[in-house]
């Protein structure tokens, strides 16, 4: 187990125990990843002008999950920003319109290249409804996450064990998603319709921030 940074505690999984390191403000600097970071963040809230970025979490897909706590008031993260920001790491969201109009009001972070396995849900498993991370991940990876500590204060100072493992298992699977995902994309032949659907993030994102976030500006 590596243990750097913080409190280290453990979380159920089906492949092995996580490791879980605790960073208060910012990524540390000798933290790096290649070719692609899972990222999911925690809010106060889902109203991102009343509720504040909490925590955001990282992973490589390797089982090891960094928890970045974010104070009230910061406004900087210069390391995080930098690797969001990274042309050469691609980050792994699910749903990531909320995760990066979060990070671009809390931090003033744009981030990208970026992939969403929400859309390439939508866009490949038309057989069901179940686009949540939960539904997701049960049926591409079979691991059953415990989403008990969705609801929960994520501005408190000490986050709980339970708040830290669930935090963690929601980018400990989405390099698995990922991969079950764009196998699926590909055998239906929708990598371009996808690559566009990506490509348009950032634009829904700042339509969010301006005042447009209940209109989709493509209806009737
Ligand atoms: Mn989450």
């Amino acid at each position: 187990m590596i243990i750097k940074g913080g409190s280290v505690m453990d979380a159920p999984s089906q492949s092995g125990t996580p490791t879980i390191l605790l960073h208060k403000g910012d990524l540390p600097a000798d933290v790096t990843f290649t070719g692609s970071v899972a990222v999911d963040s925690e809010t106060q809230g889902l109203d991102l002008n009343r509720d504040r970025l909490c925590v955001v979490q990282l992973s490589g897909g390797d089982g090891v999950c960094h928890l970045v706590q974010i104070a009230k008031g910061q406004a900087e993260a210069p390391n995080l920003k930098a690797l969001m920001e990274d042309p050469a790491v691609v980050k792994i969201f699910h749903y990531a319109r909320f995760d990066m109009a979060a990070l671009k009001k809390g931090l003033g972070i744009d981030c990208g290249p970026v992939y969403c396995t929400k859309i390439a849900s939508r866009l490949v498993r038309t057989y069901t409804d179940g686009h949540g991370l939960k539904d997701v991940v049960r049926e591409l990876v079979g691991v059953d996450l415990d989403k008990q500590q969705q609801s929960s204060d994520w501005a408190r100072d000490t986050l709980s064990p339970a708040q830290q493992g669930y935090a963690a298992n929601d980018v400990l699977y989405l390099h698995r998603v990922r991969a079950q995902l764009d196998a699926m994309i590909a055998r239906e032949g929708r990598q371009e319709l996808l690559r566009a659907c990506l490509d348009f993030l950032p634009t829904r994102v700042a339509l969010d921030l301006a005042g447009w976030g209940e209109v989709d500006i493509f209806r009737h």
